[in-house]
């Protein structure tokens, strides 16, 4: 076995092309990023915390216009009051839908925390208020489209759900341009079904967001890329303007809406963290690559598969044992500048199925731009790596993993 530091020289020396191509989305989508700052006129003052009803509040208001140029929307939600990816999702779904509708995800199963969100019994789930739901599997890697046009014919649904970044499956996430043309498709028999995109994990790995590519509104957590690795808590939604305006009524009162909501802490984290989101995102995607390519050589397999550019941040390792894929994310936490003392065990998270495992010695609670692994302890025992806000970090962590494992062999 040769030495890990030489066969990740190897690599890197192996990946160069596929580096540059990740350099050049950085310098693209940070154009992009600078560009809104400059055409929005965003200043120190939009900073400042509010406190009460949080009116005129001018910095929730220029989040939400920053985050309409970067993704080319109508209009969007940018808050600290969303309190994670789920909420978000959530939001969407019950802003939009009503009692009678149907929504179909044709992404298969949504993320695990969305479960209960749409099917809970007696818990204020979708389906304790009448909306119905069923689903499409992948087929060859997309959504089936044929599958879909059957469905849609069936079950008329007032909402397609897509999920982009591949989440808790052994699945590839989509690129925008299949994203794209799936909606193109769809369009032509299904012109009025609002087309929501979870975008979780996905921001800035590409030039173009599903927003561009056809997508009526699309949400995501400001604690993974988009935020940076800075913006402490929070959410987006952006989109439709009269999706997004459904939404924030869902968000505060019907008779309200994105009017209201103050946060004292003020501002400046979150709009320093979108600026530094495109070179942060270039570092995790770059990690994940070396992640993929390192595991491939040392014989297991990976999504997405050594030295190909990864679609999202994450990196989906199939390890060879329970114990293994613990020892994997022990590994991980102890490489982690916050309570690399910890030891992570397997636990009953809320919102998940199975027990999950969860290495995150992050500055932001559970931040995953941050590096950070997890896992739902099932066969066949999958880690998803995800997240790394400096290159080096992840390199070091993967190092020094890599080589305890191969010689406990
Ligand atoms: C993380 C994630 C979510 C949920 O986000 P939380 O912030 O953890 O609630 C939803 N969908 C996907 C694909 C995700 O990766």
């Amino acid at each position: 076995m040769k030495n890990i530091n030489e066969l990740i020289a190897q690599i890197e020396l192996e990946n160069v092309g596929n580096s540059k191509i990740i350099d050049e989305t950085a310098l693209f989508n940070q154009k992009k990023v600078l560009d809104a700052f400059r055409e929005n006129r965003v200043s120190s003052r939009h900073f400042a915390p509010t406190n009460g009803y949080g009116y005129d509040d001018q910095g929730r208001d220029m989040l939400a216009k920053l985050i309409c140029s970067i993704f080319h929307t109508e209009a969007a939600i940018v808050s600290p009051l969303i309190a994670n990816g789920t909420h978000a999702l959530s939001l969407c779904l019950f802003g939009i839908l009503r009692p009678g509708d149907t929504m179909l995800s044709v992404t298969g199963k949504p993320y695990d925390t969305l479960n209960e969100v749409i099917g809970g019994k007696g818990i204020g789930s979708l389906s304790d208020f009448g909306i119905k739901y069923t689903q499409t599997e992948y087929k060859d890697g997309k959504p089936d489209i044929n599958e879909v046009k059957k469905v849609v014919n069936i079950y008329r649904p007032k909402l397609i759900f897509i999920q982009r970044s591949k989440g808790y499956l052994w699945q590839d996430a989509l690129s925008v341009e299949e994203i794209g043309k799936f909606i193109a498709e769809l369009r032509l028999f299904a012109p009025d079904t609002v087309v929501m995109v979870d975008n979780c994990y996905g921001e800035f790995t590409e030039k173009f967001e599903p927003s561009n590519a056809g997508a009526d509104i699309i949400a995501g957590s400001m604690i993974k890329n988009i935020g940076g690795g800075l913006a402490p808590t929070g959410g987006y939604i952006a989109g439709k303007e009269q999706y997004v305006d459904l939404i924030a009524r869902r968000l505060t009162a019907p008779s309200l809406g994105a009017e209201v909501g103050s946060y004292f802490a003020g501002y400046q984290s979150f709009f320093q963290g979108i600026f530094l989101a495109p070179s942060i995102v270039k570092n995790a995607m770059k990690g994940c690559m070396l992640a993929s390519s390192l595991f491939s050589a040392l014989g297991y397999e990976t999504l997405p598969k050594g030295g190909e550019i990864p679609s999202d941040i994450i990196c989906a390792i199939k390890f060879k044992s329970e114990s293994e894929l613990i020892e994997f994310c022990r590994g991980i936490q102890k490489a982690s500048p916050i309570d690399s003392n910890a030891i992570p065990y397997p636990w009953d998270m809320p919102g998940y199925e199975h027990q999950v495992i969860m290495a995150a010695g992050t500055f932001v609670q559970g931040g995953s731009l941050e590096l950070t692994a997890d896992a739902p302890l099932k066969p066949p025992y999958i880690g998803y790596l995800q997240g790394g806000l400096t290159y080096e970090h992840v390199k070091l962590a993967l190092a020094d993993i890599c080589d305890n494992m191969t010689r406990n062999d």
